[in-house]
């Protein structure tokens, strides 16, 4: 696992020194608009303690941040109108280290939706 970079920008949104769009905060997450949005609904969800990734971030959060993280998913789908009780579907996904193309080495999921998102992500 490569060490946490501290001045990732998704780090530096948490510090409060880069300003965000956010969606919804509770405890442990944070979730924004993308800055860069691929679909009508794009937003990134963080946990606010630092993990690199989905794997750092499964095997090392404590379990209450973990539980915070998976509920804020679930109030976010329903929040944007993507969820199967009330919208269309959504594709929710996270990219880690080189091969995933990961750009920022923060732990993020992306929900994109509000549109068919197609088979494959750039
Ligand atoms: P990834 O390739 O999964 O690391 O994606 C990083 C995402 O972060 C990209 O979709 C970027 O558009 C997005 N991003 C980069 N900087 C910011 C920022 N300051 N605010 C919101 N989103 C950002």
């Amino acid at each position: 696992m490569p060490a946490y970079d501290p001045n990732n920008i998704f780090a530096r949104i948490l510090r409060g020194e880069i300003p965000n769009r956010t969606v919804l905060e509770t405890e442990h997450t944070l979730a924004f608009h993308d800055i860069m949005p691929k679909a009508p609904v794009h937003v990134l969800v963080i946990p606010k303690g630092a993990y690199v990734s989905y794997d750092d971030f499964a095997a090392n959060a404590p379990d209450a941040e973990i539980l915070d993280f998976t509920r804020a998913v679930a109030r976010l789908t329903r929040e944007l109108g993507v969820d199967l009780d009330n919208g269309q579907g959504y594709r929710a996904i996270t990219n880690a280290g080189e091969h995933g193309v990961q750009e920022v080495p923060h732990f993020h999921l992306h929900i994109l939706g509000g549109r068919n998102i197609g088979r494959m992500i750039d």
